[in-house]
């Protein structure tokens, strides 16, 4: 690997000490023949902390200032990174985004990276340097400074990997790896060697809080090789790409589950066109994000709407349905909180039909009601009561096969004989 970019996440430089060690691994791998990028979060809790700092100061701060004022965090990281690198002999060089030669929109907060330019990075590169470059966060072309959502650094990672192409993109975290389930939950999951891009952005998107899901969207598009390991030891990670060899003809690669969920149920819906459009635009708008929704059938040309929310978000659902409640002429509104989200991810769903019924007996099993259901391509999602969520986990993970290295393969094991 003759150039490859290294990611460090916030807990991984901490302190002085975490900060040092990195540096070290850094030197270590920045080997005579191999050119070496890193890109760094903000130390441990800096971004909680400014942004409690600003809530402090005005709780509706304006979102330029506020990217102005979250930047810095990562500012710290890459000047005392280098130092630490220059501690030990070598030549480094901090770069910001904007010197990194990062553009974005100029949507603060939840920017995106609209072009990478890299030539001072390369110029730097080429001089012997390590390049240390300041993650999550770009500029406009009219030159404001913009951070990219919080976890965007993963996102830097990626996109400068792609646009220098490097060879590997390596993402530093405080796990070993990406796991079939949150080992917190199930203490025999496992860590998978590989897993694919689709993969691995379902998983992102259900909570798998170990990659940003648009550093994956990202890896995807421009075919990035990524590494998840950990900056606290030596083994090996897991590795990101088009298709996880090593995974294939496994139905479910990881199981994720979301604790935090509520329904929502509108009864009476006239059936018209752009009802729905009326509900579902209220709620985008207000910034609400929502999950399954299931329609029930037409009765008397009026219908039922079922979604799901964060439970975070219930409260401030409830009033948007209810400033709609004279337009759309729906009957009534009923919630219901506690619930959880379970979810089988495995690209060896898309050839293998059974995988939904199998699930649902798995939880029938389990004595456990299942009250909505959504599907991908690759993906099914079942919401229950919260309280049964560890439980059915355990369960479907050990009914996969992802408690030991036994795998269940498409067909069962009969068709391995
Ligand atoms: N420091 C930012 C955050 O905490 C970005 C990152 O860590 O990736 O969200
Ligand atoms: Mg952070």
């Amino acid at each position: 690997l003759s150039l490859i970019v290294m990611k460090f996440g916030g807990s991984s430089v901490g302190d002085a000490d975490r900060m040092k060690r990195v540096a070290e691994r850094i030197v270590r791998a920045a080997e005579p023949g191999r050119r070496v990028i890193v890109v760094v979060s903000a130390m441990g809790d800096t971004t909680d902390d400014l942004i409690d700092l600003s809530k402090k100061i005005n709780p509706n701060p304006p979102a330029r200032e506020m990217d102005m004022l979250l930047a810095n965090g990562e500012q710290i990281s890459i000047a005392l990174l280098s130092m630490a690198i220059h501690a030990l002999g070598r030549e480094a060089v901090s770069f910001t985004g904007w010197q990194a030669g990062i553009t974005t929109d100029a949507s603060h907060g939840r920017a995106r990276i609209a072009d990478i330019d890299p030539k001072r990075v390369l110029a730097a590169l080429d001089e012997g340097k390590i390049v240390i470059v300041a993650g999550f966060q770009g500029i406009t072309p009219e030159g404001e400074i913009t951070t990219l959502g919080r976890g965007g650094s993963d996102t830097t990672a990626v996109a400068l990997a792609a646009a220098v192409k490097a060879d590997l993109c390596e993402i530093y975290t405080d796990v070993d790896g990406v796991y079939s389930t949150d080992p917190r939950i199930v203490r025999n999951a496992r860590k998978l060697p590989a897993i694919s891009y689709d993969e691995m952005l379902e998983l992102a998107h259900l909570g798998a809080a170990v990659l940003h899901p648009r550093a994956v969207e990202y890896a995807k598009l421009y075919s990035v090789p990524l590494v998840v390991r950990s900056s606290f030891t030596e083994h090996e990670g897991t590795l990101v790409k088009g298709e996880a060899a090593l995974e294939q003809g496994i139905v479910v690669s990881g199981i994720a589950c979301d604790k935090n969920v509520a329904r929502i149920s509108i009864q009476g819906v006239p059936d018209r066109p752009g009802i729905l459009a009326k509900v579902f635009t209220a709620l985008g708008n207000a910034g609400v994000d929502v999950d399954i929704i299931v329609q029930g059938a037409v009765d008397g040309g009026k219908a039922d709407v079922s979604f799901t929310v964060s439970g975070n978000d219930l409260d401030k659902a409830l009033s948007v349905i209810e400033t709609v409640r004279k337009d759309v002429e729906y009957e009534g509104v009923s919630s219901e909180t506690g619930l959880a989200k379970v979810s089988i991810v495995g690209a060896g769903m898309v050839s293998n039909p059974g995988v939904a019924a199998r699930m649902f007996e798995v939880i029938a099993g389990q004595g456990v009601n299942i009250k909505m259901v959504s599907t991908s391509e690759i993906k099914v999602s079942c919401v229950i009561e919260s309280e049964s969520m560890k439980q059915v986990v355990i369960a479907l993970h050990s009914a996969y096969g992802l408690d030991t290295s036994e795998q269940v393969f498409v067909g069962g094991p009969e068709e391995r004989r």
